[in-house]
Protein backbone atom coordinates (compact mmCIF):
# COMPACT_ATOMS: atom_id res chain seq x y z
CA UNK A 1 0.00 0.00 0.00
CA UNK A 2 1.41 3.07 -0.98
CA UNK A 3 -1.14 5.53 0.25
CA UNK A 4 0.46 7.20 3.73
CA UNK A 5 -1.85 5.08 7.32
CA UNK A 6 -3.36 8.32 8.10
CA UNK A 7 -4.94 8.67 4.58
CA UNK A 8 -7.23 5.25 5.10
CA UNK A 9 -7.25 3.93 8.47
CA UNK A 10 -9.15 5.47 10.84
CA UNK A 11 -6.54 4.20 13.85
CA UNK A 12 -4.10 6.75 12.40
CA UNK A 13 -6.45 9.66 11.11
CA UNK A 14 -5.51 11.94 13.90
CA UNK A 15 -8.99 11.42 15.09
CA UNK A 16 -10.05 14.54 12.50
CA UNK A 17 -12.24 12.02 10.17
CA UNK A 18 -14.94 11.15 12.63
CA UNK A 19 -15.29 7.86 11.29
CA UNK A 20 -15.74 8.67 7.45
CA UNK A 21 -13.33 6.36 5.58
CA UNK A 22 -11.28 7.42 2.28
CA UNK A 23 -14.23 6.75 0.02
CA UNK A 24 -17.36 7.76 1.69
CA UNK A 25 -17.38 11.42 1.01
CA UNK A 26 -16.83 11.02 -3.27
CA UNK A 27 -20.05 8.23 -2.45
CA UNK A 28 -21.72 11.07 -1.26
CA UNK A 29 -21.60 13.15 -3.77
CA UNK A 30 -21.59 10.28 -6.44
CA UNK A 31 -25.12 9.96 -5.32
CA UNK A 32 -25.98 13.21 -5.25
CA UNK A 33 -24.98 14.05 -9.00
CA UNK A 34 -26.24 10.66 -10.55
CA UNK A 35 -27.71 11.40 -14.00
CA UNK A 36 -25.46 14.12 -14.76
CA UNK A 37 -22.37 11.70 -16.42
CA UNK A 38 -23.12 12.23 -20.62
CA UNK A 39 -24.76 15.31 -20.41
CA UNK A 40 -23.02 18.03 -22.92
CA UNK A 41 -21.38 20.80 -20.20
CA UNK A 42 -23.54 23.57 -20.12
CA UNK A 43 -26.54 20.77 -19.19
CA UNK A 44 -24.09 19.21 -16.92
CA UNK A 45 -23.86 22.92 -14.37
CA UNK A 46 -27.18 23.25 -14.90
CA UNK A 47 -28.18 19.81 -13.88
CA UNK A 48 -25.90 19.99 -10.73
CA UNK A 49 -26.42 23.97 -10.04
CA UNK A 50 -30.08 22.39 -9.87
CA UNK A 51 -29.60 19.57 -7.35
CA UNK A 52 -27.36 21.88 -5.28
CA UNK A 53 -30.00 24.29 -4.86
CA UNK A 54 -32.31 21.62 -4.05
CA UNK A 55 -29.90 19.79 -1.63
CA UNK A 56 -29.41 23.00 0.35
CA UNK A 57 -32.77 24.23 0.34
CA UNK A 58 -34.38 20.63 1.65
CA UNK A 59 -31.78 20.67 4.41
CA UNK A 60 -32.28 24.51 5.81
CA UNK A 61 -36.09 23.85 6.03
CA UNK A 62 -35.93 20.21 7.72
CA UNK A 63 -32.86 21.65 10.28
CA UNK A 64 -34.91 24.90 10.60
CA UNK A 65 -38.04 22.68 11.74
CA UNK A 66 -35.57 20.29 14.29
CA UNK A 67 -34.41 23.45 15.70
CA UNK A 68 -37.83 25.20 16.36
CA UNK A 69 -38.80 22.10 17.82
CA UNK A 70 -35.90 22.50 20.31
CA UNK A 71 -33.75 19.53 18.74
CA UNK A 72 -30.02 19.82 19.50
CA UNK A 73 -28.47 17.39 17.55
CA UNK A 74 -28.56 15.41 14.00
CA UNK A 75 -30.36 11.82 13.97
CA UNK A 76 -27.15 10.52 12.81
CA UNK A 77 -25.77 11.51 16.11
CA UNK A 78 -28.97 11.11 18.23
CA UNK A 79 -29.13 6.74 16.51
CA UNK A 80 -25.87 6.07 17.30
CA UNK A 81 -25.95 7.84 20.97
CA UNK A 82 -28.88 6.25 21.70
CA UNK A 83 -27.84 2.52 20.55
CA UNK A 84 -24.85 3.10 22.88
CA UNK A 85 -27.24 4.13 25.30
CA UNK A 86 -29.13 1.25 25.56
CA UNK A 87 -26.15 -0.84 25.76
CA UNK A 88 -24.78 0.94 28.61
CA UNK A 89 -27.70 -0.11 30.94
CA UNK A 90 -25.57 -3.34 31.74
CA UNK A 91 -22.45 -2.21 32.55
CA UNK A 92 -20.61 -1.45 35.57
CA UNK A 93 -18.29 1.39 36.18
CA UNK A 94 -15.63 1.27 38.80
CA UNK A 95 -13.94 4.82 39.59
CA UNK A 96 -10.14 4.92 39.56
CA UNK A 97 -8.50 7.96 39.13
CA UNK A 98 -10.92 11.25 40.09
CA UNK A 99 -8.46 13.40 39.43
CA UNK A 100 -7.72 12.53 36.22
CA UNK A 101 -11.22 11.60 35.52
CA UNK A 102 -10.27 7.99 34.42
CA UNK A 103 -12.79 4.94 35.27
CA UNK A 104 -12.81 1.38 34.13
CA UNK A 105 -16.02 0.01 33.15
CA UNK A 106 -16.95 -3.65 32.49
CA UNK A 107 -19.05 -4.95 30.57
CA UNK A 108 -21.83 -7.65 31.51
CA UNK A 109 -21.08 -11.55 30.33
CA UNK A 110 -22.83 -12.79 27.41
CA UNK A 111 -23.12 -16.45 27.23
CA UNK A 112 -24.92 -16.10 23.60
CA UNK A 113 -22.77 -13.80 22.00
CA UNK A 114 -19.69 -15.58 20.30
CA UNK A 115 -17.54 -13.10 21.84
CA UNK A 116 -18.40 -13.13 25.48
CA UNK A 117 -18.78 -10.03 26.92
CA UNK A 118 -17.58 -8.91 29.89
CA UNK A 119 -14.43 -6.47 28.54
CA UNK A 120 -12.66 -4.18 30.82
CA UNK A 121 -11.94 -0.54 29.15
CA UNK A 122 -10.30 2.75 30.10
CA UNK A 123 -12.38 5.72 29.99
CA UNK A 124 -10.49 9.52 30.18
CA UNK A 125 -13.05 12.06 30.36
CA UNK A 126 -10.56 14.44 30.40
CA UNK A 127 -9.20 13.23 26.96
CA UNK A 128 -12.57 12.20 25.67
CA UNK A 129 -11.12 8.40 24.96
CA UNK A 130 -12.16 5.03 25.46
CA UNK A 131 -10.25 2.21 25.57
CA UNK A 132 -12.78 0.58 23.06
CA UNK A 133 -11.65 3.43 20.80
CA UNK A 134 -15.15 4.62 19.12
CA UNK A 135 -15.25 7.91 21.66
CA UNK A 136 -12.21 9.24 19.76
CA UNK A 137 -13.37 7.95 16.36
CA UNK A 138 -16.80 9.00 15.87
CA UNK A 139 -16.84 11.77 18.82
CA UNK A 140 -19.69 10.60 19.73
CA UNK A 141 -19.84 9.08 23.37
CA UNK A 142 -19.19 5.19 22.99
CA UNK A 143 -21.61 3.05 25.75
CA UNK A 144 -18.56 2.58 27.81
CA UNK A 145 -18.63 6.49 28.36
CA UNK A 146 -21.76 6.84 28.79
CA UNK A 147 -22.09 4.55 31.77
CA UNK A 148 -19.02 6.91 33.23
CA UNK A 149 -20.18 10.10 32.37
CA UNK A 150 -24.15 9.03 33.61
CA UNK A 151 -21.98 8.18 37.05
CA UNK A 152 -20.49 11.30 37.66
CA UNK A 153 -23.97 12.43 37.40
CA UNK A 154 -23.27 13.74 33.98
CA UNK A 155 -25.73 14.34 30.59
CA UNK A 156 -24.04 12.35 28.52
CA UNK A 157 -25.15 13.67 25.23
CA UNK A 158 -23.07 17.20 25.81
CA UNK A 159 -20.45 14.98 25.11
CA UNK A 160 -21.24 14.78 21.41
CA UNK A 161 -19.02 16.63 19.39
CA UNK A 162 -20.34 19.96 17.96
CA UNK A 163 -20.19 18.92 14.24
CA UNK A 164 -22.98 17.02 14.80
CA UNK A 165 -24.71 19.56 16.36
CA UNK A 166 -27.95 21.38 14.21
CA UNK A 167 -26.55 24.74 15.03
CA UNK A 168 -23.46 24.35 12.91
CA UNK A 169 -25.05 21.81 9.87
CA UNK A 170 -27.73 24.87 9.80
CA UNK A 171 -24.12 26.91 9.28
CA UNK A 172 -23.16 24.30 6.11
CA UNK A 173 -26.75 24.91 4.42
CA UNK A 174 -26.77 28.70 4.94
CA UNK A 175 -24.88 29.63 1.93
CA UNK A 176 -26.63 31.66 -0.42
CA UNK A 177 -26.93 30.78 -4.49
CA UNK A 178 -27.32 33.55 -6.95
CA UNK A 179 -30.25 33.25 -9.49
CA UNK A 180 -28.39 32.76 -13.19
CA UNK A 181 -29.46 35.01 -15.66
CA UNK A 182 -31.65 34.06 -18.06
CA UNK A 183 -30.27 31.74 -20.88
CA UNK A 184 -32.20 34.13 -23.29
CA UNK A 185 -29.79 37.19 -22.04
CA UNK A 186 -26.89 35.14 -22.68
CA UNK A 187 -24.44 36.81 -24.91
CA UNK A 188 -23.90 34.29 -28.47
CA UNK A 189 -20.90 32.72 -28.48
CA UNK A 190 -18.14 33.93 -31.05
CA UNK A 191 -16.48 31.49 -32.64
CA UNK A 192 -16.75 27.51 -33.24
CA UNK A 193 -20.32 25.94 -32.12
CA UNK A 194 -19.75 22.17 -30.06
CA UNK A 195 -22.49 20.14 -30.43
CA UNK A 196 -22.17 16.72 -28.05
CA UNK A 197 -20.71 13.34 -30.24
CA UNK A 198 -24.17 11.29 -29.25
CA UNK A 199 -22.21 7.97 -29.45
CA UNK A 200 -19.63 8.86 -27.08
CA UNK A 201 -22.76 9.13 -23.77
CA UNK A 202 -22.87 6.78 -21.67
CA UNK A 203 -25.63 4.59 -20.37
CA UNK A 204 -26.74 5.03 -16.75
CA UNK A 205 -24.54 2.84 -14.26
ZN1 LIG B 1 -15.96 2.51 24.75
Amino acid sequence: MKEDLDMWTQLHDGGYRYGAMTTNVSKCFNGVLKGSRGLPSAAMVVFTWSKLVAYFHDRHKEITHDLSEGKVWSIYALNIYDANLKKSKTHQVRAFNNVRGIYQVETAYKNYSSRGGHHSHEINIVARTCGCGKWQNRKIPCSHAITALQYLGQDATTYIDPCYSLENAMCTCSHQFVMPKSESLWRDVDGPKWVPDPDLLRGKG
